[in-house]
C-alpha cells in the first residue's frame, strides 16, 4: 500500500483527495498537513501534524493542493528532507518555480497546473495546431468557480505557454490577460488569456485559433473536481520509484 501524505487537506481538493485514499485499497492515508484544527474525523492511523519534517517523514509520497505561499514552505523544508513529490497547486511565482526545479536535483516532483487527462491531450493538440495554423489569432479563454484565487489560472498559463513554445516565441513578450478602452487593433502574434470567475464550476479552458473566414475552438470542461484528485493520486503511484527530477503529467501519460 502506498503512503500517501495530504498537503492542503482542508481544502476543496485536498478533501476529494482523502475521501478517495479512504476508499481505494491501494492507498494509505499516512499523514495530513494542516494548519488549524481539523473539521472531520480521520482514522486513528493517520497522524495529523503541522510539523514538516514529521510530516514528510511518514509517507512514501506527498500531494499538495494548497497557496503558493505554503507550497513554497513544503519545498523549503523537503529540501532538507527529500520525498516524492506531486504538486498540482497553481499561482507559483518564478522564485518558487526555481526553488521547485531546484529541489528536483534531489527528489522526484511531479508539477502539474490540471491533473486531468483531457487536459494533458488538449496540450498535445494544441501544440499541434498553434504551430500548423501558423497565422491564426490565439485566444484563450477559461472560467472557474468564485472561489479561485488566482487569474489567469495555471492550466490557461500551461496551454499559452504550449501556444508559445510552438511559434517560438517568449510568453512574457506576447501574453496579454485584459483588454479595455481605445487600444488599437490587435498585435499580429499576440497571445490572449482571458478569465471568467463564477458559481461553482470547476473549470472550462477553451482555445480558439482564429483566421479569415473560419475559426477553430478547443474546449475541456472539467465537470467534477474529483477529476484533479483522482489525476493526482494516479500521479503519486507513478512518481513515487521514480528518479531524481521534474516531471510533467504529460511524461506520465507518456504523451
Ligand atoms: P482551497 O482554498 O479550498 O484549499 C487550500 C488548502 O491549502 C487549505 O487546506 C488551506 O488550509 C491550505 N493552505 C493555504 N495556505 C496555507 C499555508 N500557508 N500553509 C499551509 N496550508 C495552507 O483551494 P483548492 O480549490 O483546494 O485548490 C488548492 C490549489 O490547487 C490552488 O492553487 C488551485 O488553483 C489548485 N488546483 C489545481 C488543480 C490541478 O489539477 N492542478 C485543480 C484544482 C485546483
Amino acid at each position: 500500500m502506498l503512503k500517501v501524505g495530504i498537503f492542503g487537506a482542508t481544502g476543496r481538493i485536498g478533501r476529494l483527495l482523502i475521501e478517495e485514499i479512504l476508499n481505494h485499497n491501494h492507498f494509505t492515508l499516512s499523514s495530513v498537513y494542516v494548519r488549524n484544527e481539523l473539521q472531520y474525523s480521520l482514522p486513528s492511523s493517520t497522524l495529523i501534524t503541522r510539523d514538516f519534517h514529521i510530516f514528510l517523514q511518514s509517507s512514501d509520497v506527498i500531494i499538495d493542493f494548497s497557496s503558493p505561499e505554503a507550497t513554497r514552505a513544503l519545498l523549503e523544508v523537503a529540501l532538507h528532507y527529500p520525498k516524492p513529490l506531486v504538486i498540482g497547486t497553481t499561482g507559483l511565482d518564478n522564485d518558487t518555480y526555481h526553488l521547485l526545479e531546484e529541489a528536483s536535483h534531489t527528489m522526484p516532483i511531479l508539477y502539474a497546473t490540471n491533473m486531468s487527462k483531457g487536459v494533458a491531450m488538449l496540450n498535445k493538440i494544441v501544440a499541434l495546431v498553434a504551430s500548423a495554423l501558423k497565422e491564426s489569432d490565439i485566444e484563450i479563454c477559461e472560467l472557474h468557480h468564485r472561489h479561485k484565487k488566482d487569474a489567469p489560472s495555471g492550466t490557461a498559463l500551461s496551454l499559452a505557454q504550449t501556444c508559445a513554445n510552438a511559434r517560438g516565441l517568449k510568453l512574457d513578450d506576447v501574453r496579454i490577460s485584459g483588454r479595455n478602452g481605445m487600444i488599437g487593433a490587435r498585435k499580429e502574434q499576440e497571445i490572449a488569456v482571458m478569465s471568467l470567475r463564477g458559481g461553482d464550476v470547476c473549470g472550462r479552458h477553451s482555445v480558439g485559433f482564429y483566421l479569415d473566414g473560419e475559426y477553430l475552438e478547443l474546449t475541456h470542461n472539467a465537470t467534477s473536481r474529483l477529476t484533479f484528485a483522482k489525476g493526482a493520486l494516479d500521479m503519486a503511484s507513478w512518481i513515487v520509484n521514480k528518479q531524481n527530477g521534474l516531471y510533467s503529467i504529460q511524461d506520465a501519460l507518456m504523451l
